[in-house]
Formats: C-alpha cells, sequence, structure tokens
C-alpha cells in the first residue's frame, strides 16, 4: 500500500475516523496523521484522541478559527508544507470540512471516505467542500449505497467507488455503546452555522426547546459556537430559565450513553443522526435537509427545519412514537453497516491503484466534443470541435456520436470511454464522447 496520509480537524473527523486509525494500526501499515486544529477546544479535540486512543499526530498545523477562506487559505498553506515534508503517496480525509477541502488541493491522489452525501443545498459551506472533494478524489468510499447512487448520478465512474457502510457503527460498538430503554429525556445538541449564525432561527429554535423543557426533562451540551452566538443575541439566560439543561460540550462516551438512552434527540448535526438511527433513538432533525436520507426513509428522522411549533409538534409525535420506533429498528439491519466499514476501508485503500496519471492526448483527438445547436424548426446544425483545435460544421441527419441520458459532464477520466450529454439552456444540448486510442466511434 502507498504511504498514507489521514489529515482531520475537527471532532467528528476524530469519532469517524478512530476506527479507522485502529484497523491501520492492527494490520501494521504505514501512515501519518495530521491534525490540522480546526477544533482546538480540549472538549472538541483533545478529550476524543485520549478517549478514542488515537495516535499522536506527526503534525499539527494549529490552524483555529476563522472565516471559511482565511481558515482554507492558511489551512492549505500549511498543509502543503507538511505534504512536501513527509512525502506520502496518498491523503486521505473524510467528510466535508474545510480540512478536506484544503486536503485535496495538494495534488496528492485524494482518497474521500464518507463520499457521495448531499444536502442538495449550495448555501453549506458543507455541501461545497464535498462536492468539491468527490470530484477531484481518486477513491471514493460511500458510506450507504444510496450515497454512491449520488456519485454515480454525478457522472463519477463506478469503478472508483466502494461502499463501505459508516465507521459510526465500528465506533460505537468499539465503546460497548448499543441501544437502549427510553430514559425520559429529550437530549438536544445545535451547532450548524445555519442555525447558530441566524439570529431569527436561533430564537426559534430556543424558543421550541423551552416549550418542551415545560413537558418534559431537555439536556443540551452546548458547542462552543452555539454559546457564544446564544450569548451575543442575549438568548442564554432566556434557554437556561426555560428549564433546558445545559452542559458544555461531552466526552464521546457520555455522549453516546446520554444519546442511547434519550427519548428523543433533537439535533441538526450529520453524526448525531446517523449514530440515533444505529442506537435506535427517534431524530428531530432542526434542518430542512439531511444528508442522512436512510434515517428519513427508515420514519426514525423528521426534518422540522428551524420552525419552532414543528420542533414541538414533531418531538411529541416521536416521543410517543419512541418505543415503536425502537421496536421497529431494532428488526431490520443497520443501512450503515454492521461495524466492519473500517475494515472495508483499509481493504479498498490496500487494493487500489490511485496514482494520478497524465493522459497521453497526442495523435489522433481523444477528446471530441460537439455542440448541437437547434435554432429554429428543420434547422439543426451541428458543431464538433477536437482537441487539436480543428473545428468541423456539419448538417441535420449527419452521424453523431452520443449517448443520451448522462447527467453531467463527466470531466474527469479522460483515458476512459465515456460519452455524454448535456443541456447547455434553451434549445442546446452539448454531446461529447472520449475514448481511448484516440479513436472516436460515430453512429
Ligand atoms: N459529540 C460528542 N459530544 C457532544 C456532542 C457531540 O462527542 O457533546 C459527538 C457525536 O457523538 C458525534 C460527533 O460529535 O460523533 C458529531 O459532531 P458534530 O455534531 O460537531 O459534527 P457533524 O456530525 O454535524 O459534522
Amino acid at each position: 500500500m502507498v504511504r498514507l496520509a489521514v489529515v482531520a480537524g475537527t471532532r467528528p473527523e476524530l469519532t469517524k475516523l478512530a476506527p479507522v486509525f485502529w484497523e491501520l494500526e492492527r494490520r501494521g501499515l504505514e501512515y501519518v496523521f495530521i491534525w490540522s486544529g480546526q477544533h482546538y477546544d480540549y472538549m472538541l479535540s483533545g478529550v476524543f484522541m485520549e478517549e478514542l486512543r488515537l495516535p499522536e499526530p506527526d503534525a499539527s498545523l494549529g490552524v483555529g478559527s476563522g472565516s471559511h477562506a482565511a481558515q482554507t487559505a492558511r489551512l492549505l498553506v500549511a498543509l502543503e508544507d507538511v505534504i512536501d515534508r513527509m512525502g506520502p503517496g496518498a491523503v486521505a480525509a473524510l467528510g466535508d470540512t474545510n480540512t478536506v477541502l484544503a486536503a485535496v488541493k495538494k495534488g496528492v491522489p485524494f482518497i474521500h471516505i464518507e463520499a457521495g452525501l448531499r444536502s442538495w443545498n449550495m448555501t453549506m459551506p458543507e455541501e461545497v467542500n464535498r462536492i468539491a472533494a468527490d470530484h477531484v478524489a481518486q477513491l471514493l468510499l460511500a458510506p450507504t449505497r444510496l450515497a454512491a447512487l449520488n456519485l454515480a448520478g454525478e457522472g463519477i465512474p463506478a469503478d472508483m467507488v466502494r461502499v463501505t457502510g459508516n465507521t459510526v457503527v465500528d465506533a460505537l460498538a468499539s465503546l460497548s455503546v448499543g441501544p437502549s430503554s427510553d430514559g425520559g429525556y429529550v437530549l438536544a445538541t445545535i451547532h450548524r452555522q445555519e442555525n447558530t449564525d441566524n439570529p431569527s432561527r436561533l430564537a426559534s429554535i430556543v424558543r421550541a426547546l423551552g416549550r418542551i423543557a415545560a413537558e418534559t426533562r431537555v439536556v443540551m451540551p452546548l458547542h462552543p459556537r452555539t454559546r457564544k452566538r446564544l450569548g451575543q443575541a442575549g438568548l442564554l439566560e432566556h434557554l437556561a430559565s426555560s428549564g433546558v439543561e445545559l452542559l458544555g460540550p461531552l466526552s464521546y462516551h457520555d455522549f453516546v450513553k446520554l444519546l442511547a438512552s434519550a427519548t428523543v434527540v433533537v439535533t441538526d448535526s450529520g453524526g448525531v443522526q446517523e449514530e440515533a438511527l444505529t442506537l435506535h433513538v427517534p431524530t428531530v432533525t432542526v434542518r430542512y435537509n439531511t444528508e442522512q436520507p436512510e434515517t428519513v426513509m427508515l420514519g426514525c428522522n423528521v426534518l422540522a427545519g428551524a420552525d419552532e411549533e414543528e420542533i414541538v409538534r414533531l418531538t411529541r409525535v416521536m416521543a410517543e412514537k419512541s418505543e415503536e420506533i425502537r421496536r421497529a429498528l431494532s428488526r431490520i439491519p443497520n443501512p450503515y453497516g454492521e461495524g466492519d466499514a473500517a475494515a472495508k476501508i483499509v481493504d479498498a485503500v490496500e487494493g487500489a491503484d490511485i496514482s494520478i496519471r497524465e493522459p497521453d492526448m497526442r495523435g489522433t483527438p481523444m477528446l471530441t466534443y460537439a455542440l448541437e445547436a437547434s435554432p429554429g424548426p428543420g434547422s439543426r446544425i451541428i458543431y464538433g470541435v477536437s482537441c487539436d483545435g480543428s473545428i468541423t460544421r456539419r448538417v441535420e441527419g449527419t452521424p453523431m456520436f452520443m449517448v443520451r441520458r448522462a447527467a453531467t459532464w463527466p470531466k474527469r477520466s479522460l483515458c476512459r470511454r465515456q460519452s455524454s450529454t448535456i443541456d447547455t439552456g434553451s434549445g442546446c444540448t452539448a454531446s461529447y464522447h472520449t475514448s481511448p486510442g484516440g479513436s472516436t466511434s460515430q453512429c
């Protein structure tokens, strides 16, 4: 296997990558661990490294917080230096953080763990990061079949994708935390920027949690960002005085034990939705979309958005159905796998050819594409452009190479045979075709 650099920088990356580190160690494989320091509070990083017995980082970049642009820029500079010094054969990173975005840019073969998740919401920085990561990765490790399907829909060749399961299942099993009985309280976690940095959404969520706390016990470990924003918005006092039990961020073990016995979890966290499904805990997601569609399809997760009435109503509904949902989930296989995701991830990395090669474009055109314009009835003109710069113009009825129905323009794998048609806007479609050895097939 190539010498691997594993790059991480946040709490969810540590909890989800821990089983991968354990597996690399178990097999005695050579790797380096680069810690970006995107999360720097002890309770968001150090405690997880200790509790999950993670290796000492070989390099700590200490980039800290800042705007997305500033943080990503610092990460790019710091990572370049470390990767140049360490000379890994491949870089692996998990998920959708700025650390992941910076890690793909170095031009070293990139392995994306947790590939294919989509919220379809491009206002989320995480969505931008994960799409960028997926479209430049040489090996994409999708946690579920639905995630792999998203990648197929975006034209990513199937032979670059493996379905591995989700390492949250491995991590929970290692802590011996499993499904438990209903402990009679609601657990709440809110940290996502779309909620914390939007004062009206944050106020609506606070009002909803206050109303739920009037009916049942509500426990809420606060992410530092959430505490800060609540303070700035003058909502911290209101939340505490409405009876919500506010805690600091918990260690992983403490948190998942609390999660396992919750009647319902009210959350905007991606990882918590996955863990809740694995622990059979009904979930109310405080978002308008989710990258975890499996949880919704199985009926254990409902999307309330940041709407006060919906959060209160759906929490009551899910609390009433808590036992029923717990029973139902105990009878079906977990879509996130059986706890062997880390083994499948390391198998895939060991077995993959992930070098980046420059395609040989000399000789007859290897890339040919054409624009079919339909300016009006009966006047169709077809333009073909070859990579040697020649442009051909054909008239209606001329044989064209094309395969219909492909959704997007696959930008990569020019050495592979591929064909596609894309909609370029009003009345136009563009078709292109690539094939090895410079031949273009025409029908
Ligand atoms: N988590 C934790 N302590 C807490 C809250 C969450 O250990 O007080 C864990 C949780 O179990 C999950 C991870 O943090 O494994 C999720 O991280 P976060 O919600 O920050 O990120 P996301 O999953 O939304 O990217």
